[in-house]
């Protein structure tokens, strides 16, 4: 009887350590941090004040030298298209720039990519008279597989992959009465537009 109750408990005891291991295991795998977690990370300011010292380099023409609210601006701000995050998946660059990498770094030359998510809305709407079009974002090693989208609904269709748009011929005159539209329905001259033919070569890796 007692070896009974001895190695229930015994049981019961190894089953609680696999339990709780499971959950630090679920919770250091889905890197949460709880708003009650007593050992939060420290926030510690990298943006340091001897930046603002000249110091000169071999590599670089001018001295490094940077502005200390110049270079916090640059640090949180998410995109210089873009001030904050865009998607689920993203941390706020305020966040992920912290540590011993970027301590006394000069912000202004770290790089900085525009959101994508910005610069596809500046791309013109592509017209067609075909009631399919495809879309292959260019072709060689930046494009995406073709794939071939209907025009038939009176609205911008875009490329599922690239975010191209595209619209049928008949339906201009509907999206231009729109009071705004997603995408712009003609070229605006922007520096971010791209050209409606890409391809150079037609080789499977040519280059664009
Ligand atoms: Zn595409």
């Amino acid at each position: 009887m007692l070896s009974t109750a001895r190695s229930r408990a015994i049981w019961q005891l190894s089953r609680r350590a696999q339990v709780s291991a499971r959950r630090s295991y679920s919770y250091t795998a889905n890197e949460q941090r709880g708003t009650n977690d007593p050992n939060k990370p420290k926030e510690v300011p990298n943006v340091s004040k001897t930046n603002e010292l000249p110091t000169e380099t071999i590599h670089q023409d001018a001295p490094l030298q940077e502005n200390v609210e110049d270079a916090e601006r640059l640090r949180v701000a998410q995109a210089p298209n873009r001030a904050t995050t865009w998607s689920r998946s993203q941390k706020p660059r305020g966040q992920a720039m912290t540590g011993p990498r970027f301590e006394q770094t000069i912000m202004e030359l770290q790089p900085a990519p525009q959101a994508a998510i910005s610069l596809i809305h500046k791309q013109p709407v592509r017209w067609t008279h075909e009631r399919v079009v495809s879309c292959d974002g260019g072709g060689g090693p930046l494009g995406h597989p073709r794939i071939f989208i209907n025009t038939d609904k009176p609205q911008i269709c875009q490329c599922t992959y690239c975010g191209l748009p595209f619209a049928n011929e008949h339906h201009r005159k509907h999206l231009e009465s729109l009071p705004e539209t997603s995408y712009p329905l003609s070229a605006q001259g922007d520096v971010a537009e791209i050209p409606e033919s890409q391809r150079i070569t037609n080789e499977a890796l040519g280059q664009r």
